[in-house]
């Protein structure tokens, strides 16, 4: 599957929901959440998307309203509560291209998404992939082997905030 992704819509209570029988059963899922005009969705709304891994279906609830709030208690039921960083948080420094994508992000320029080696978006299938979608430079990519924690905190921190 390549984005945008083919979607099964869910309703916020029900999403949870599915978040939560993941995590009970130990399985693989992830999240991402999308502003209108997403590579990974290509809808006109908003979305938090819940990929499935272990069932290879992905679901996904559609609003027009900013929806990282509501995405914050599914991302702490499939990440762990360390996943949403907190202020006092200290940051280890990003890698110069993310820094470079966080600048732009912080001009109003595009968003990022933090892409796992399962993850279907993934262009670079079996490594990790932070992806920004700027609006005028196009998709800008940094690809590692190793899971970027330093890049992944400062990306969280800015889609959180
Ligand atoms: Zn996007
Ligand atoms: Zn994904």
């Amino acid at each position: 599957m390549s984005p945008p992704l083919t979607i099964i819509e869910f309703g916020y209570e029900d999403l949870v929901e599915k978040a939560r029988a993941i995590a009970h059963a130990g399985g693989r899922g992830h999240l991402h959440t999308t502003v209108p005009g997403c590579l990974i969705t290509a809808s006109a709304r908003r979305a938090i998307v819940l990929e499935a891994t272990d069932e290879g279906a992905v679901y996904a609830f559609f609003d027009e309203r900013p929806i990282e709030e509501r995405a914050k208690p599914l991302a702490i039921l499939l990440h762990g509560a360390d996943s949403v960083p907190g202020e006092a948080d200290e940051l280890l420094p990003a890698c110069a291209a993310v820094n470079r994508m966080a600048d732009r992000m912080r001009l109003g320029k595009g968003h990022f998404h933090i892409l796992n080696p399962v993850c279907l978006v993934n262009p670079h299938r079996g490594r990790w992939t932070i992806l920004f979608e700027d609006a005028e430079l196009g998709v800008l990519e940094s690809v590692s082997d190793e899971r970027p924690l330093a890049d992944i905190r400062l990306v969280e921190r800015l889609i959180y905030a």
